[in-house]
């Protein structure tokens, strides 16, 4: 089934004990893609600008993903610059220049509007909600979001929220959005919004995933080589929904299937620097960690 996703493409400046990368190819939607175009084609719908270098648009087109949904528009594309320290659990923002990203106003090309399974990464929830206005059938929508959009944009946030299917947050932003220091209760108040499901990412401790009838919870593939964790959260995502969209199926079986697959493609993506070194996992490989991944949660 169809995969869209709608979301950031940048510029990345990372920072991490591991070494620095300059003015690099990054965005929640190109991780999603690099994760996701393993198990299915991916369209994506972003924006920018003239800056933008030829062969990070040959990397997307590279990877079969639909770029036809790419805008080029006059300005400089967005750029984040982020630093890890420590567990590298959370990057600290040292800048976010949103140039042509602030005025993003997604348009579906024609032929996206029936997209089966539809990914918002994280951004404005007015702009989220945008993408659920244009798409006409969707089997199963999932956003991402972030403490600015809670603090920020609390009612438009909850808007959003009420009209997917499941939602991605990590640990501190569930506890933000429920009121609650525990994540079990988090969890539960998830449910109470009528989701299908609550993602909440817990870094190098895995992930709960919550759905109506039963809480289930997965350790993070214990990599120990750590260069680089941004875009885990995206590529988690965009392995989850790669694999709901290959097999068709949103029941909560699959769901908790799908996440160990998102686990399992993170712990890649957190390995080395950038999008381009998960592009060529072998999904053999990936499968092989969901069976480790098994292993140490059976007793
Ligand atoms: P993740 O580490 O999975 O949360 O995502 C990291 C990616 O998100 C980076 O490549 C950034 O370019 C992108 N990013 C950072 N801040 C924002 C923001 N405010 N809106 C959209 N994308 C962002």
């Amino acid at each position: 089934m169809s995969l869209l996703v709608v979301g950031s493409v940048a510029l990345d400046t990372v920072e991490t004990p591991a070494g620095k990368a300059e003015t690099v190819l990054g965005g929640s939607a190109v991780y999603f893609s690099a994760a996701a175009h393993r198990y299915t084609p991916v369209r994506l719908v972003g924006v920018v600008g003239e800056d933008f270098p030829a062969e990070h648009r040959d990397f997307l087109k590279s990877m079969d993903v639909d770029i036809s949904g790419l805008i080029t528009q006059p300005g400089e594309t967005f750029r984040w610059h982020g630093r890890y320290e420590g567990a590298m659990n959370e990057a600290e923002t040292i800048r976010t220049d949103l140039n042509v990203f602030g005025d993003f106003d997604p348009a579906l090309p024609e032929d996206f509007r029936d997209s089966d399974f539809v990914f918002l990464a994280n951004g404005v929830p007015a702009v989220q909600m945008k993408v659920l206005d244009q798409v006409t059938g969707p089997t199963l929508t999932v956003a991402d979001t972030m403490n600015l959009w809670i603090e920020t944009t609390r009612e438009d946030l909850d808007r959003m929220i009420s009209r997917i299917d499941v939602l991605c947050l990590n640990e501190n932003e569930a506890r933000m959005l429920t009121g609650e220091h525990l994540l079990a209760r988090a969890a539960r108040r998830l449910m109470e919004l009528k989701l299908k499901a609550g993602v909440i990412k817990k870094g190098e401790h895995g992930m709960t995933l919550a759905t109506p009838g039963a809480t289930f919870a997965l350790p993070s593939f214990p990599e120990e080589n750590v260069s680089d964790p941004t875009g885990a959260g995206d590529s988690f995502a965009g392995a989850m929904m790669g694999f709901l969209a290959r097999e068709g199926r949103t029941d909560p079986a699959s769901l908790m299937l799908a996440a160990a697959h998102g686990i399992a493609m993170a712990s890649f993506t957190v390995g080395g620097f950038g999008p381009q070194h998960i592009a060529d996992i072998p999904l053999e490989k990936v499968e092989e960690r969901v069976h480790q991944l098994r292993a140490v949660c059976t007793f």
